[in-house]
């Protein structure tokens, strides 16, 4: 594939004729093409349990409803994991958005814990239900610079003294951290894997289908509505436009990312999170970097719900990848998605109807944590405990 530049990107968008290859460029590297569309809903049907959004929370929402023995119907605007659950960088981090001993200042060190070895065991679930686009290599934290390794030396004793596992790590990429228990994943490959299996147990998804109005006990879209007892929001980075009651705790985000043709030869074994996360990346097993990152450089322009890639973002990523990481392979892909940040950096769990119950702002970490409370917000759905309850507010 030639070399995809913001430039180009522009021009493509205004030439004639231009549109599929736009959209070749804006595709996530994880895409290889093997997704069947599926149907549009387009008449009026009922559910035990409607999911409104399939990216990954709804998703593992739905399996964890047909794991109750409920019919399930699932919607979504696009395609399956056509926003960010299949256009992330395929991080598999444990513990919230934050780093450990942050968390742990702010929430106790008891709550850190928990929720760290729930995000965990979600990571061990996911071995278990996809493992062909999931892997447990660990994962880095790289110091930037000498305050960032102080703050590793931080989380490190944190993590420590909570017997959470963690390292110091000092190698090529640089020094600072290693947590052995971490993963990463091909996001739209593992979601698919998922819709596959899920639409194989019977629960019926609808691609092509956007939700227009919600009410207690119906879905409505353009062509259909689904009536149902209980409905589970999933949008994430579009949540507050569904949910309106809920926009205000919810800040809309632009993250974008890069990809390479394939390096010569394997540089980076386990996903990199560098610069406080500000900057990630990850090598595919074919030797392709995927990158992401620098949302910090221009973050007015990332507040946004427009998910094109573009800007200096994209600029400073390809620095990044030039100048830092000295990699000179073509860039074949730009892309990026919308997910939602919260001022507290803990998830949305809301029920603004009954009957709805809403998840989302992930705060850009999103794949473990939304298929956590993408679950338990079925099973509150259907008054079972879940794990999730004693970290909730009451
Ligand atoms: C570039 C980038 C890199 C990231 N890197 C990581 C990472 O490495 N690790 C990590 O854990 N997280 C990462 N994230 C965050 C993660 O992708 C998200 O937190 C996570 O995917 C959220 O999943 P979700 O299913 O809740 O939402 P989404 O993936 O946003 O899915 C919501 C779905 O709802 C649909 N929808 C929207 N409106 C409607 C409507 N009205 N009706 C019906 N359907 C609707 C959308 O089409 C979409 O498919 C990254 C995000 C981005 C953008």
């Amino acid at each position: 594939m030639a070399e995809a530049t913001p430039t180009s990107l522009k021009r493509m968008r205004t030439g004639a004729n231009s549109d599929s290859v736009v959209a070749a460029m804006t595709q996530p590297a994880w895409d290889n093409g093997d997704w069947n569309a599926l149907p549009p809903l387009n008449h009026d049907v009922t559910a035990d349990v409607c999911v409104v959004g399939l990216g990954g929370s709804g998703l593992a929402a739905i399996d964890e409803a047909l794991g109750l023995g409920l019919s399930v119907v699932g919607l979504d605007a696009g395609q399956v994991a056509g926003q960010a659950a299949g256009r992330n960088g395929g991080f598999l981090l444990g513990g919230t958005a934050r780093f450990h001993h942050d968390t742990a200042a702010r929430y106790g060190r008891d709550w850190a814990r928990a929720f760290h070895q729930l995000t965990l065991d979600e990571l061990s679930r996911m071995l278990v239900d996809t493992p062909d686009a999931v892997r447990r290599t660990g994962s880095l934290r790289i110091a930037s610079a000498d305050d960032e390794w102080d703050d590793c030396q931080r989380q490190h004793d944190a993590m420590q003294a909570d017997q959470l596992n963690v390292s110091y790590y000092s190698g090529p990429e640089g020094r600072g951290l290693l947590f052995p228990d971490d993963g990463v994943c091909n996001p739209l490959q593992r979601c698919r894997a998922l819709a596959r299996r899920v639409m194989a147990r019977g629960a019926r998804l609808f691609e092509q289908s956007a939700v227009t109005a919600l009410e207690s006990g119906y879905a409505h879209t353009r062509l259909g509505t689904v009536r149902s007892p209980q409905i589970v929001v999933a949008l994430d980075g579009r949540l507050g436009e569904l949910c309106p009651s809920l926009a205000p705790q919810l800040s809309s985000i632009r993250l974008q990312m890069v990809a390479t043709a394939p390096l010569p030869a394997i540089r980076f074994t386990r996903p990199v999170y560098a610069r406080w996360g500000y900057d990630y990346w990850q090598q595919l097993p074919d030797g392709r970097l995927a990158l992401g990152g620098c949302r910090d450089y221009s973050a007015d322009t990332e507040r946004t719900t427009d998910a094109s890639p573009g800007g200096a973002v994209q600029q400073h990523l390809e620095r990044l990848l030039r100048d830092t990481l000295r990699i000179d392979a073509p860039i074949t892909h730009r892309w990026a998605a919308v997910v939602s940040y919260t001022a507290s950096a803990l998830p949305v769990f809301a029920s603004p109807h009954p009957g709805i119950w809403a998840v989302g702002g992930y705060n850009g970490t999103g794949n473990l944590m939304g298929a956590l409370y993408g679950r338990a917000a079925v099973r509150r759905a259907a008054g079972l405990p879940t794990v999730l309850d004693p970290l909730l507010p009451a």
